[in-house]
């Protein structure tokens, strides 16, 4: 998500001096118009939270919104220093009942089921007493404290919501600085590779989720103390497809594109019903060509996702990560299987890797190689069979967990943060297993540290600042290793990390392999019969799902059963 930049704060910062100055100069009218905008930013500036750090399209937040607005209403108008508070609790707390169940779903099925939320908010209010009939109930308003005169009001709500907003704007700004921040984006870009390096994904989805939640209650707060007036109407979904629109208006890799898109969408709605009577029309040519031809948003307009900002590196001791402490790590599979339907893809393995051991596993396509690193990592679950590390069974954790344990590993297919930059991706590594705060900054001297560290290692400290979907093939399987190791895992398992690259590209890697087998317990995959007889301590070979034999290099080498049923094969 891009935090605007220096000129990009300077011009918001502008425009809030002159919202700012318009008691001087603008009718009260203008003011409301102003205030409504505001407040309207307010509103997708809480979804963004969701939307643009996460990824996550809900369509339940202007319940959350509803909920703010009738906390005034309900509690029959005390002071706004008890309605604030109070509209984002009640709004927090919903999201937090909500959230979980929400979140076990995924894109489309998200979408669908935060509607569902949102309606069934909307009815409580709609079909039932509490709120006061489906017409709305005028408030009566909280006393501000300084709110003097009738007269005085659409100034007063002008710069009470300017307030907001700027507290609001500005602490998401330091939140996107945060390691949660950081997190939350990763997300974003790649919720499955978060996962494997051990980031608790739900927690932190609901965490978004919640945070988002409140500060709609906020903004539904701040609209119902402008406009003194509450209707079920606040909480319809309509009203949550519009935040998006002014998300998307705005720029939704942004975190003011919802302010911009706010103002924009307040201007052409006024232009509108300006120059026609169907001014919704006009908004929805207006949205088109935005969808169309500006998929940055108004946000994109001057600020360009180059290079991400560069990182510079803490100068510190080069001490290394190597040294663990603790004894040796031991990661043991017993009698593993899974099962596809009728296919029985790994079928009974046992297999143990200590650290200090590169244990290479080996077979034809389809043998079940990468299932059983998902079967290890806890990317698919176990159909019988037993995993445990030093001791500990870990069957039934779920990946993000045996990653936080110290079970780092790399994909067959490229599979990193594509939108961040190579030290970003080796930092939000070095971040899962770091158990730091999650409100510290993400650029701690520390986890810098350890990012460059696993960069040097694998020889990509000159690609640091470069976003990872510009790499080449080589580099991103460097990536991908630099990122298992960054994490300070024990165990490591690599998902054929030669496949696609030269001759020259893979010398360095087999010797990299061979360096990291010293201080980790390493699994292997890999095609390459060169290679593996080269660099691996144990060789295992598996076909149709099964072990064929086990044994040193030279061994599987001799091995008639082995040529026979594989490297016969001519691979
Ligand atoms: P390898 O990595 O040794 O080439 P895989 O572990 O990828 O083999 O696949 C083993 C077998 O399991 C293949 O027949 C493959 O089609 C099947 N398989 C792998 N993943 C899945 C899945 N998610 N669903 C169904 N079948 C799968
Ligand atoms: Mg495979």
């Amino acid at each position: 998500m891009i935090v605007a930049s220096r000129t990009g704060q300077s011009l918001l910062g502008a425009a809030a001096l002159a919202i700012a100055s318009m008691p001087f100069w603008a009718s009260p009218w203008h003011m409301q118009l102003a205030s409504t905008a505001l407040v309207a930013a307010l509103f997708a500036l809480s979804l963004q939270v969701l939307a643009g750090a996460t990824g996550l399209v809900s369509l339940a937040q202007a319940g959350f919104f509803g909920l703010g607005a009738y906390t005034i209403y309900l509690l029959g108008s005390p002071p706004i220093w008890i309605t604030l508070p109070a509209a984002m609790a009640v709004a927090g707390v919903a999201a937090l009942l909500i959230g979980p169940l929400a979140l076990r779903t995924k894109g489309f099925f998200f979408l669908m089921s935060t509607l569902a939320f949102g309606q069934m908010l909307f009815f409580v209010f709609h079909d039932t007493p509490l709120g006061g009939g489906t017409d709305g109930q005028f408030i009566q308003r909280p006393a501000i404290g300084f709110l003097v005169s009738r007269s005085a009001r659409p100034m007063v709500m002008l710069l009470l919501n300017l307030g907001v907003l700027t507290v609001v704007y500005a602490s998401l700004c330091a939140l996107m600085r945060t390691a949660l921040g950081h997190a939350l984006q990763g997300i974003r870009s790649n919720e499955n590779r978060m996962a494997a390096l051990g980031h608790d994904v739900q927690r932190l989805k609901l965490i978004a989720f919640v945070l988002a939640g409140a500060l709609g209650g906020l903004a539904g707060h701040m609209s119902t103390l402008t406009d003194g007036f509450v209707s079920p109407d606040l909480l319809g979904w309509h009203r949550s497809a519009e935040a998006l629109l002014m998300i998307l208006l705005g720029g939704i890799g942004a975190l003011h594109g919802p302010i911009l898109g706010a103002f924009a969408l307040t201007a052409i709605q006024e232009a509108g019903s300006l120059i026609t009577d169907r001014p919704k029309l006009i908004e929805g040519v207006v949205f088109l060509l935005a969808v169309v031809f500006l998929r940055q948003g108004l946000a994109g307009l001057w600020t360009r996702r180059g290079p991400g900002t560069p990182i510079p590196r803490p100068v510190m001791g080069a001490e290394s990560n190597r040294d663990r402490g603790g004894k040796p790590a031991i990661l043991r599979a017993e009698s593993v299987s899974r099962r596809f339907g009728g296919l029985l893809a790994v079928d009974q393995v046992s297999l143990t890797l200590e650290q200090g051991i590169l244990h290479a596993v080996i077979g034809p396509n389809g043998a079940g190689k990468s299932t059983l690193v998902n079967l290890l990592s806890g990317e698919i679950p176990l159909t019988s069979g037993r995993v445990s590390l030093d001791g500990r069974d870990i069957s039934a954790d779920p990946a993000w967990k045996r990653g936080s344990l110290g079970i780092g590993r790399t994909f067959q297919r490229t599979n990193v943060m594509r939108d961040m930059t190579v030290l970003e991706n080796a930092r939000l590594a070095a971040q899962a297993r770091a158990s730091i705060g999650l409100l510290r900054s993400a650029a701690t001297d520390d986890l810098v540290q350890t990012a460059w560290i696993a960069l040097d290692r694998s020889g990509l400290s000159a690609m640091a600042d470069a976003t990872a979907g510009m790499l080449s093939h080589g580099q991103a399987r460097l990536l991908e290793i630099a990122m298992a190791q960054a994490g300070n895992p024990s165990v490591l398992l690599l998902d054929e990390p030669l496949a696609g690259l030269g001759p020259e590209e893979s010398l360095p890697v087999a010797a990299l392999l061979r360096d990291l087998a010293k201080d980790h317990a390493v699994l292997l995959i890999e095609h390459d019969m060169d290679v593996v007889f080269a660099v691996a301590d144990i060789v295992t070979v598996m076909v149709n799902g099964r072990v064929l034999a086990r044994g040193t290099p030279a061994e599987i080498r001799g091995s008639a059963d082995v040529r026979d049923a594989y490297l016969g094969h001519g691979i």
